[in-house]
């Protein structure tokens, strides 16, 4: 009920940032001197007790935000959400101190494309990837837009905002993050987990429904659509993979789960298959080396032999074996 009534207290304030036409925005808006786009804080001393209830859940609201680039001139490079559902970019950086603050355009070479250059010396690979998603700012675009970051088409709903709220509390919740921190393998691997569990990397799918992408095609087997249930499971490229790594009395099953329930099962079912003893590790981490070679194919065109993803699974979780 908590979570219930903070995910309307959000709703109430996203309008509040959406909607200037409105006359209850306007006079809230007035009374409480609420004068920027993104006010810092709307604390106030003399307050209704809704009003101190939104203001105090105000960072959280601002965590549900992104921002959709336009001219790059609002915000933060480092400190503001706007790649998608990712995390700030200051949490990625590969600098030893904290980034200092600048706009995104900063980042811009001449000739208006991102400076990969510089990109490439302070962020890690998994974030190259989602800046390469998104168009260079370029002042002909206007000024850079809020959106809500749970769901597909950036708008509020309640429904999205309970999830995030509730999305990393119990353990008995399906993907939930305490389920996959118990895994034994290591954290870049739960944070794949993790990602997969939400459908949040950046498949051709996506890619095409952000813009930066014409075409959804399967770029390994060039038929179907790349979502995630086909770069990890349907690819024939990646049955192939399962196809050598699963015992045949099963493979009925595991080819015919519905994405989530595959996921789940092969994660956290422990007598799914009864001769591997760490399945679950050796799951993921396949399931991640997949992913990584369909990036490779991407990004540059290099792909690794079947071969390679199983031989480099063994090696990984007898790494895990011993460190875990
Ligand atoms: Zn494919």
């Amino acid at each position: 009920m908590h979570l219930q009534n903070k995910a309307f207290l959000m709703k109430i304030e996203y309008n509040l940032i959406t909607d200037n036409n409105s006359l209850w925005a306007q006079v809230l808006k007035t009374k409480y001197k609420w004068d920027e786009v993104l006010p810092l804080s709307i604390t106030c001393r003399s307050c209704s007790s809704i009003w101190t209830r939104i203001s105090v859940i105000w960072e959280d609201l601002k965590d549900c935000l992104r921002w959709d680039i336009h001219d790059g001139r609002n915000k933060d490079f480092w400190y503001d959400h706007w790649l998608g559902r990712e995390d700030r970019l200051a949490s990625s950086c590969l600098l030893t101190h904290s980034p200092i603050p600048f706009m995104v355009r900063v980042m811009i070479a001449e000739g208006g494309n991102w400076d990969w250059f510089r990109l490439e010396q302070v962020l890690p690979e998994k974030s190259l990837e989602h800046i390469a998603s998104i168009h260079p700012p370029c002042d002909s675009f206007g000024e850079d837009r809020q959106q809500w970051r749970w769901e597909p088409n950036c708008q509020f709903s309640s429904k999205s905002t309970y999830n995030f709220l509730s999305s990393d509390m119990i353990g008995g919740q399906r993907g939930s993050w305490k389920r996959i921190l118990k895994l034994r393998v290591p954290q870049r691997v739960r944070v794949f987990v993790w990602l997969s569990f939400h459908e949040w990397l950046l498949t051709n799918v996506e890619r095409v429904r952000r813009h930066s992408a014409e075409v959804d095609l399967c770029d390994i087997c060039m038929h179907g659509c790349e979502d995630i249930n086909h770069v990890l499971w349907t690819c024939i490229a990646a049955e192939g993979t399962w196809r050598r790594l699963i015992p045949h009395e099963i493979s009925e099953v595991f080819f015919s789960l519905p994405f989530h329930d595959w996921l789940t099962t092969n994660i956290f079912d422990a007598t799914f298959v009864r001769s591997d003893d760490v399945w679950s590790a050796r799951f993921v981490i396949i399931c991640r080396l997949l992913w990584k070679r369909r990036c490779s194919l991407v990004l540059a065109p290099v792909m690794g032999a079947m071969e390679d993803v199983i031989s480099k699974g063994n090696k990984l979780v007898m790494e895990c074996k011993k460190s875990f």
